[in-house]
């Protein structure tokens, strides 16, 4: 099965960028990402098979295992790939995003250690708002993209999610396994 793991955003932080992608609705043509399905990417496995999904679960407990919380603020607006079919993101800014690059780094270290997949680009703190999005044209028609949405919040949940690809339709992505990250 298709598999990632991803940070989870508390509520503020989901209803922010809830906001922003509304008012990026209004002017980038593209496919919106549901807002139940915001998540910061920590380790993409991409496919492994279905009996070693405790092993990743337990991997993923252990890169969280010890690690505090993260506060983080909604950054700029991003873009990966053709600008005529871009992916467009909000970046995670602020002195403790640091640590998020450390854990997917532990995380993905780990994945390697035991012999699972996992992509090889460095991580960049992100949450993905549209794909296929045609920014020249929102520049041309709007002349650019909004604001984001200001807002701050702390991240506490990592999970590993199965995903399920479908065709012309938003994938669905099912949480396996929840581990958390707590003060000491
Ligand atoms: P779709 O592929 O239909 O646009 P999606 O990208 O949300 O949907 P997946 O491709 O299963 O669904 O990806 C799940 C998560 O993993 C997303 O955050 C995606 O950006 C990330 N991801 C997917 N492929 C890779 C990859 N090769 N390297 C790094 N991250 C990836
Ligand atoms: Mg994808």
């Amino acid at each position: 099965m298709r598999l990632f793991v991803a940070a989870e955003l508390p509520q503020g932080m989901v209803e922010a960028l809830s906001e922003t992608l509304a008012e990026l609705r209004e002017c980038v043509h593209g496919r919106a990402v549901g807002t139940d399905q915001f998540h910061v990417t920590l380790a993409f496995l991409g496919e492994v098979p279905a009996t070693r999904v405790d092993e990743v679960a337990a991997i993923v407990d252990a890169a969280c295992a010890g690690r505090r919380p993260i506060s983080a603020t909604l950054g700029p607006l991003g873009s990966f790939g053709r600008d005529t079919s871009a992916t467009l993101w909000e970046g995670l800014a602020g002195p403790q995003v640091g640590a998020l690059a450390e854990l997917a780094d532990d995380l993905r270290g780990r994945l390697r250690d035991a012999g699972l997949p996992t992509d090889p680009k460095g991580f960049l703190a992100h949450v993905t708002l549209m794909r296929r999005a045609d920014l020249p044209r929102a520049a041309r028609e709007h002349g650019g993209l909004p604001m984001p949405t200001v807002a701050h919040g702390v991240i506490d949940t990592v999970t590993l999610f199965r995903s399920e690809l479908c065709r012309d339709r938003a994938p669905v992505y099912t949480p396996l396994h929840e581990a958390r990250l707590a003060e000491p």
